[in-house]
Parts: structure tokens; sequence; C-alpha cells
């Protein structure tokens, strides 16, 4: 599995882009942003998106890219998600008052240009040819991380959390096929109290969840890092210990 970072960060600054991931070219890992970091012809081979949550930072990118592949001739895409993040994007964003109902709206193939999928938590789905668990996480707002892959080869994806369990047990259960774990991480601990406020992981609380995770020790990747406290989190990483940690950037891409 090949993925881009469309973008990888907490908030926005020139050069610093809200949530996005593009996985093989065909799936949207949270969708804050797509149209601004992928062309066109990118945009449309996009077949789904699974969304974590409905906080504008992971779904502000849906309207516009939704505009973008009006144009298409093909299937709807299906944008997956818990119940709750469905109905809060269908009622307060595509709502056809902020922006239109894109499930209404047909493309050029005379298919609706989206479709909506509820993901039931803690099942194994199929999805876009990829095996996929939502698993609820600890936010301010009902929030699911993902377990993807296919194969042997198997990705977590946090969502936005504090301290959590479920998805790390669920992890643990793929065993050795857990080759990558994209965990969010906001803050430093300086402003520890901030992140348990809002829902998000420092340095120390990351390390606490990576413990629940052992034995296993996939490749870390930390993403959704509030832009303005980089250089106080790069110091935060270096502390942890005995772990493969990489902090994503906007335009870098990764195997897994
Ligand atoms: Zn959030
Ligand atoms: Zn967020």
């Amino acid at each position: 599995m090949k993925i881009k970072t469309l973008g990888c960060y907490g908030g926005q600054m020139p050069g610093k882009n809200v949530t996005g991931l593009l996985l093989d070219g065909r799936v949207l890992i949270d969708a804050g942003t797509v149209a601004l970091a992928a062309d066109i012809g990118e945009q449309r081979k996009i077949k789904a998106a699974f969304i974590s949550h409905a906080h504008l930072d992971h779904v502000c990118g849906l309207p516009f890219y939704a505009v973008n592949v009006v144009s298409s001739k093909s299937e709807p895409v299906k944008i997956y998600g818990s119940q709750f993040t469905i109905d809060a994007v269908k009622n307060h964003l595509m709502n056809g008052v902020i922006w239109p109902d894109f499930t209404a709206i047909k493309n050029f193939g005379g298919f609706p240009v989206f479709k909506y999928e509820t993901v039931a938590p803690l099942k194994w789905i199929k999805a876009c040819g990829y095996d996929l668990m939502a698993v609820p996480v600890n936010h301010t707002i009902p929030t699911v991380g993902f377990l993807i892959g296919k194969k042997e080869r198997y990705m977590l994806y946090s969502g936005d959390t504090k301290d959590t369990d479920a998805i790390w047990l669920q992890a643990k259960k793929l065993g050795k096929k857990l080759k990558a774990a994209f965990i969010e991480l906001a803050f430093p601990d300086e402003v520890g109290f901030l992140a348990e406020s809002s829902g998000h992981l420092t340095p120390a609380t990351l390390e606490k969840q990576l413990a629940k995770l052992l034995p296993l020790k996939p490749k870390v990747y930390v993403y959704h890092i509030k832009p303005e406290y980089i250089k106080e989190i790069k110091a935060g990483l270096k502390k942890i210990r005995g772990y493969d940690i990489a902090m994503i950037d906007d335009g870098l891409s990764c195997k897994i």
C-alpha cells in the first residue's frame, strides 16, 4: 500500500494543510485536504473516502472535491463513516444550504456524485478492495479510527483521539500483519491541558498508547500536529525510545 500525504496537520498555515491521506491513489483517509493537493486526474481516480469524524479539518475538502468530479463519468464516490459522521456531513455541511447535497447531483455519467455508506463499529467489512474496520476512539465527538489493509499488510489510522484502548486491542489482533500506525498527535506536553480538553495526544500520552500495542512495534507515523508547535513536538518525540517514529509532511509518500 502507498500513502500520499495531501495534508497532515491539525491546523492551517501557508504550506500546512489539514488532514487528508491518499491510499493507493484510490481512497481518501479523511478529507480535510483534497483539491488543494491532488490534481484533477488524481481526484478523478478516487473511488472512496474513509472519514474518521465530522470535525471540519477532516471533511472540509469534500465540498470542493465534489465540484471537481461532477465531470467524472464513474460510479459514485463512496463516503464511508459512522452513522453520526454521515448524519453530520449530510445535515450540517452538504445540506443544501452551506453547500449542495452531492448525493442528489448527477455526474456526467448519470451517477450521483457521492454515495454515503454507514460503517458499523468493530466489524470487518470490504470497502474498495480493502478490509476495513472502524474502531471508536476517544475524542470530543463520536470518532472512529480505522484498521485498513489486505492480505498480509495492514495499517492503523487513529483518527483524532486522546488516551483510548479499543483501537490498540483490535490492532494487536492483527499481529505481524500490522505494518504501520498513523497516530494523531496535536500538542506538545507543555500544553497537555489543551490536549486533554480537546481530545488529542501529546508525546507523553502517545508513548502510553504505544505501550498498549506491545509486543507489536509497527512503524509509527505521527500526523495532526498543530503547525505552531512543530519544534516542541519534535523535541518531545525524541524522548520516546525504542520505536521507529516519523513525523509525516504534506506532499510526502510512504510505502506500507
Ligand atoms: Zn477532531
Ligand atoms: Zn482534527
